[in-house]
């Protein structure tokens, strides 16, 4: 859970952010942190992420909207960056074990409401099914980045005035090789190239960054994206030593 706590002076207003960072609780800190600028109107705004413990581009929206605010009231934004902030990933291989086709050792499927409070489960329960293959903790962190990233968009972007159901399969082969997909039967990407372009958001520029698919290529060896207007979303991508293929799906 994310907090934030300010410590305002002559001028500048410091926020000090803490915990796990995604949509869900961005929405929050966001308002307390208007709030607080809306109240103090800070000719300097400190944004102190120290504390952060995760951080998906859902805290990317959250700095480039708040400093879209402090600018607007003719004041500037300053960030501290976080201990786990990302270390963006290049040139990742997938070893597909030699050609050889894989062998399947576990899978598991699971389906929720697209509520966002979802988000932190749908991580934690993919993070404890993955500790069976034993990957490192940077490994573990990449992959519930991008899962993270992947099941906000359904939230978002897929079901944006209702609730509907996201699916989550993942498949565990030999080798720590792992297939995630994420599926939902939403609204569907008319043009999906254009859709992964970075800085591409059809979302509240307050709120978005337009960087979840961007993260999801980086973080993941492939993404594969599929989709239709009005038939749903999904993508693929496998990560380096411990590679994944992972996923939003479309529809059945
Ligand atoms: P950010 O991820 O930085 O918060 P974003 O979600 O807009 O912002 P991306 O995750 O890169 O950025 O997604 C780009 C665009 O693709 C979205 O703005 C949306 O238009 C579309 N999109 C992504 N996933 C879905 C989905 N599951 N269903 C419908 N549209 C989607
Ligand atoms: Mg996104």
């Amino acid at each position: 859970m994310a907090k934030v706590c300010f410590v305002p002076a002559q001028g500048t207003l410091a926020a000090y952010l803490t915990g796990e960072i995604d949509h869900h609780a961005a929405q929050a800190l966001r308002r307390e942190i208007d709030a607080q600028i809306d109240a103090r109107m800070p000719e300097l705004l400190t944004m102190d992420f120290s504390g952060v413990t995760f951080m998906d581009s859902s805290g990317v929206g959250l700095i480039l909207g708040r400093q879209r605010c402090a600018r607007s009231l003719g004041g500037t934004l300053r960030i501290q960056p976080c201990a786990a902030c990302w270390t963006w990933r290049i040139s990742i291989t997938f070893d597909r074990g030699g050609g050889h086709i894989m062998k399947m050792l576990n899978q598991v499927k699971m389906t929720f409401a697209s509520r966002s409070v979802n988000e932190s489960f749908s991580r934690a329960a993919l993070a404890a099914f993955l500790a069976q293959a034993d990957p490192t903790v940077p490994q573990l962190a990449d992959i519930k980045t991008a899962v993270s990233e992947a099941v906000t968009n359904c939230i978002v972007h897929a079901y944006p005035d209702t609730v509907g159901p996201i699916t989550m399969t993942a498949v565990l082969y030999e080798g720590g090789n792992v297939r995630i997909t994420i599926s939902d039967k939403g609204v569907g990407i008319p043009d999906v190239a254009k859709a992964m372009e970075p800085m591409y958001t059809t979302g509240n520029p307050d709120e978005r960054a337009g960087l979840g698919f961007a993260v999801m290529q980086s973080f993941m060896d492939r993404v594969h994206v599929s989709s239709a207007p009005g038939r749903g979303t999904r993508y693929h991508e496998p990560s380096p030593g411990f590679p994944v293929s992972f996923g939003v799906c479309a529809p059945t």
